[in-house]
């Protein structure tokens, strides 16, 4: 039986799916304005844990996993305008990135990938049912959620709608009735983008956008929602209350599940901070199973220290599993998953029990050649690992820090010096990009340009 911490119960409780032929999940997926962090990465590798998870014992075509793209965000149209160029151009580039990252670190591809922009039709006809129902209220070209309307505004989160109204005096706008009352729609002007709706030209907000794309793609109630925990509030309560209400009362959610951060040092690692790591970096330099490994070493709820020891540990630790599969290459097997392992991630996802389970088989003497290989190979796929042959591994390990020679750094800086000169700052920019994914640091000077190993 699965068991999942839930948020909402602040317990853990066995998964009783609605329907066991259509399990449903939606991951808050990433704002595509920029490369993603390893940060970022984190909640993705942990609930495509559950995805497998889910799909192995409910069977493949009967889960349901849908991940968004946030495509409209101010964040997005700063990057746009700044870039000069349509905000497009920039989602499509980041969106593509992100996927691609995902993928290299072992994540299935979602069942469904939603688009807010693709969306709007149904953004647009929630809001007017909140407003047609009393929950939201037009002010100024904005329409507001009303949240004194709503009497379990804050239950997810735990917070008094006192607190909240406290927290969020500051920055209060006076066409609100209550301090935390939340955007559903805003008007934009010429410069920004936008969308004719029946309160004039403008886009929604970030919250409705999720609300939505459950709506059209899963249904008015689903099984489980997932995210970090920083999205806990407002992100997901606005979600529930938005839900909630344009659905006459039905259940948003039946299990929530938050992951833990990821720091550097004490600190959440966090663009603001200027501390990321970049996922489109790294995959570059370490084995990529390497990475989704020391993402999943801590159990997804626990906060989790991002250091050059971890990757390591993770590489050393793969070294031992696909060295012994290289010995048992041979072998032709079936694959199949030990229930150790099994019970590993049926409790929680509790991937460093999981990990735990599979060293032990590796160790274990009863185990014949056979029945250790198809252990390792089937018990792996569960989790997202083993997957590769052990070619391919230790082919992976080559790509990493160390396969730039002095000479081949010396004929990129050589490269680039020229398409500088010949003003192509594209490739120019791109070399230096290259570069410093390997870890080596270029500097330029008046003298020229001199290079370091980070
Ligand atoms: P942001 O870029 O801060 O909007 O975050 C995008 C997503 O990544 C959200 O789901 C956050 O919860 C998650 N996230 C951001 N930073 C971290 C971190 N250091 N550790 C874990 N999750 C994070
Ligand atoms: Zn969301």
């Amino acid at each position: 039986m699965l068991m999942l911490n839930n948020t909402l119960k602040r317990e853990k409780q066995a998964f009783k799916p609605m329907d066991a032929g259509r399990v449903t999940m939606y991951v808050c997926g990433p704002t595509v304005y920029s490369y993603a962090h390893i940060g970022n990465a984190r909640s993705a590798v942990a609930f495509d844990v559950l995805f497998r998870v889910l799909r192995h014992l409910y069977g493949e075509d009967h889960v349901v996993y849908a991940r968004n793209i946030t495509d409209v965000d101010d964040k997005i149209n700063k990057a746009a305008y700044e870039q000069k160029v349509d905000i497009r151009t920039i989602t499509e580039k980041f969106a593509k990135i992100y996927q691609e990252d995902l993928r290299a670190l072992g994540c299935l591809d979602p069942t469904i990938q939603p688009w807010a922009t693709e969306t709007m039709d149904e953004i647009i006809g929630m809001i007017e049912a909140l407003i047609e129902k009393g929950h939201a209220y037009e002010a100024e070209g904005h329409v507001l959620f009303d949240i004194g309307t709503y009497e379990d505004y804050g239950h997810l989160s735990r917070r008094s709608q006192d607190e909240i109204i406290a927290g969020a005096r500051v920055e209060v706008a006076p066409y609100k009735r209550n301090a935390a009352d939340f955007v559903l729609w805003k008007p934009s002007d010429d410069q920004t983008p936008g969308w004719e709706s029946p309160w004039g030209y403008g886009r929604p907000g970030w919250h409705i956008e999720c609300s939505s794309m459950i709506e059209k793609h899963l249904g008015t109630t689903i099984d489980i929602h997932c995210g970090g925990q920083d999205l806990a509030f407002p992100h997901h309560e606005n979600e529930v209350a938005q839900s909630v209400c344009a659905h006459g009362g039905a259940p948003f959610v039946n299990y929530w599940l938050h992951n833990g951060f990821l720091n550097m040092g004490d600190e959440k690692m966090s663009k603001s901070l200027g501390n990321i790591a970049l996922i489109n970096d790294l995959i570059k330099a370490y084995p990529p199973e390497a990475l989704r490994m020391a993402l999943l070493t801590a159990h997804y709820r626990q906060p989790l220290s991002w250091t050059d020891s971890l990757i390591d540990q993770a590489i050393g630790n793969l070294d031992k599993f696909y060295h012994r599969l290289s010995d048992l290459e041979d072998l032709v097997v079936t694959p199949k998953v030990h229930e150790s392992v099994e019970a590993a991630l049926l409790d929680d996802l509790n991937t460093p029990k999981a990990f735990a389970a599979l060293f032990a088989l590796l160790k274990d003497k009863r185990l014949s050649d056979e029945d250790l290989k198809a252990y390792l190979i089937g018990s792996g796929a569960l989790f997202g690992f083993l997957q590769q042959s052990p070619a391919e591994w230790f082919a992976s390990k080559q790509t990493g820090k160390s396969d730039l020679d002095e000479a081949k750094i010396e004929s990129m800086i050589a490269e680039r010096a020229e398409a500088k000169a010949n003003k192509d700052y594209g490739r120019a920019d791109e070399i230096r990009d290259f570069l410093k994914s390997h870890a080596i640091m270029i500097k330029d000077s008046p003298e020229g340009t001199s290079w370091y190993r980070e």
